[in-house]
């Protein structure tokens, strides 16, 4: 074959997708940056979900699981891939969605409605639980009171606690989040930018909470975040894209625009970092908080009285920054117990404190 006829050959076969070779590519993976055909893009996305799913024994068989959604692209996908992963291999799961409702006007009430039609969409129950039932304070009351600056801290804090009320309602043995690799690999970075030590250990886990009252895992661990948005766009999902209005998180921001940064340069670095994460040893002199549970409202906590509580506490005393910063001494020291803790213990990075991030 004449080395031109050869190139225009090569030129034609690089128009077909590099999978399957018959059909025209219409995008290139960002995980791989490879030219692939729409149909090939859904195979090896929901693949690659059900291996992880497999390899990591998420589910068994029978479990109830609840579906952490808030109505945007990563827990919409999450829904629309694990019902049909669960009918496709058989998995056995009883699926439900779980919503927190934050009290954010123009934000959460419009997200919620997306959500109310993933019910329909997907045929999967919908329980919601707000803040203004769970707490006696909505989102909007809280800013008002405390201004832009903390409120993802009171907003994550209580998200958590929410999520695992509203799996105890559902009697579920399993909570999933739509946490994507980026979010990890973030997640990675600022707690090894806050010197959090104890969360780092634990943050690249796929299952966490085992020793609490529900694990939660993250089928989407591995799963890049530009191909969530892909997936949701080819497949015509029906997700809410609005950032919340009190999205202040700048750190988390500038983090999320670093991995961004570096994921142009190499689309590998997220899974890197993620490695990096998982591969980090703990110096065994590194004190972990210990478990108990809250001496008011019987939730699971390393001090005297959860976070939730010690929130709660100042917001209905009119004093909403006693409960902020670290746990140890200070402020709140009347709640905390007297063994000195990592001020890690005050922070919780996995409730996805989520500025445009979805929980
Ligand atoms: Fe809550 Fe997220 Fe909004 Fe912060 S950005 S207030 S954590 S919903």
């Amino acid at each position: 074959m004449e080395a031109s006829e050869a190139k225009i050959k090569k030129q034609g076969a690089s128009r077909l997708c590099c999978l399957c070779n018959q059909r025209r590519p219409v995008l290139k993976r960002p995980k791989t940056l490879q030219q692939i055909c729409k149909e090939c893009f859904y195979e090896v996305f929901e693949e690659e979900i059900h291996q992880v799913i497999v390899k990591n024994g998420l589910f068994k068989s029978g479990e109830r699981v609840a579906i952490g959604a808030s109505g945007g692209k990563d827990s919409t996908v999450l829904a629309y891939v694990l019902s049909e992963l669960n009918r496709r291999h058989s998995y056995g799961l009883d699926l439900f969605l779980l919503s927190i409702d934050e009290g954010i006007t123009g934000y959460r009430d419009d997200s919620l409605e997306t959500v109310k039609r993933n019910e329909l969409q997907y045929g999967l129950p919908l329980q919601i639980l707000s803040y203004k039932d769970l707490y006696g304070w909505t989102m909007d009351d809280i800013v008002k009171m405390i201004g832009l600056k903390n409120n993802c801290t009171f907003c994550g804090v209580f998200r958590r606690q929410a999520l695992d009320r509203g799996a105890a309602l559902l009697k579920v043995d399993k909570l999933v989040t739509g946490h994507n690799a980026d979010d990890i690999a973030e997640t990675v970075l600022l707690n090894i930018l806050r010197g959090d030590i104890a969360r780092l250990s634990r943050c690249t886990s796929i299952t966490t909470g085992e020793d609490g009252p529900i694990p939660r895992c993250k089928p989407f661990k591995y799963t890049y975040e530009k191909e969530i948005v892909m997936y949701a766009y080819f497949k015509k999902l029906d997700y809410f894209s609005t950032e919340c209005i009190y999205s202040p998180n700048a750190y988390r921001g500038f983090a999320r625009e670093f991995i961004k940064d570096l994921e142009r340069l190499r689309p590998r670095a997220i899974l890197d970092i993620i490695k990096s994460g998982e591969d980090f040893r703990i110096a065994t002199t590194t004190k972990m908080p210990e478990q108990g549970t809250c001496e008011r409202c019987g939730y699971i906590s390393s001090q005297k009285w959860c976070k939730a509580c010690v929130l709660l506490d100042g917001l209905n005393r009119g004093l909403p920054k006693m409960g902020i910063g670290r746990a140890r001494g200070g402020v709140n020291g009347d709640h905390q117990k007297e063994t000195k803790k990592p001020a890690s213990a005050a922070r919780s990075l996995e409730s996805k404190q989520c500025g445009s991030l979805d929980f």
